[in-house]
């Protein structure tokens, strides 16, 4: 189904093909670093020196990025990222004023307005979870520094990863574009 929005963006392909060289389009790169961080689109990972693209395509930056709600690691990424594209340095960045910490004092929002958008057969299956379970499905949070020392661990410690891997874990600060090191790898 197209939309508005579907339609805008191709347009805008169009505008960005017509603007590039193809030429300094990025190449697979090897890269020993990986960030894991939110999908907020806050997040401006110029922050860690990161670069963006340029406006003829180019790319300024070969560091992997993993984006999830909250930052939280993805074990399919990790896996892929570690054995095959070479990453043995993740960095976790969390940050203040997370979507994932409102989800954490709202998952009750969540589960009433998953009950009155699915379908019956949906809500049944949903209607299986404790309120423990849906929580832990979702893996929300109250705080970014506890988590972010958490999920350290967690990626540390999964069965699948070589015990000398390296993981950061930071905090962003959205209003400040400060960062902080709550965990040194
Ligand atoms: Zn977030």
């Amino acid at each position: 189904m197209s939309t508005p929005r579907l339609a805008e963006m191709l347009q805008a392909n169009r505008a960005f093909q017509a603007n590039i060289d193809v030429q300094r389009l990025p190449k697979r790169a090897p890269e020993t670093m990986a960030v894991i961080t939110c999908m907020d689109p806050r997040i401006n990972l110029e922050a860690l020196g990161i670069a963006g693209f340029g406006a003829d395509g180019s790319g300024n930056s070969d560091v992997r990025i993993i984006r999830t709600i909250g930052g939280r690691a993805d074990v399919r990424s990790l896996v892929i990222g570690t054995f095959l594209a070479g990453i043995n340095e993740y960095v976790v960045l969390m940050h203040k004023d997370c979507g994932c910490c409102l989800a954490h004092s709202k998952l009750d929002v969540i589960r009433q307005n998953m009950e009155a958008r699915l379908a019956p057969d949906q809500r049944e299956r949903l209607g299986r979870f404790s309120d423990t379970e849906f929580a832990e499905w979702l893996q929300t949070f109250a705080d970014p520094y506890e988590a972010v020392k958490t999920e350290v661990e967690m990626i540390k410690s999964f069965p699948f990863m070589p015990t000398d891997i390296v993981v950061h874990g930071l905090v962003y600060d959205v209003g400040t574009g400060a960062v902080e090191v709550v965990v040194e790898g």
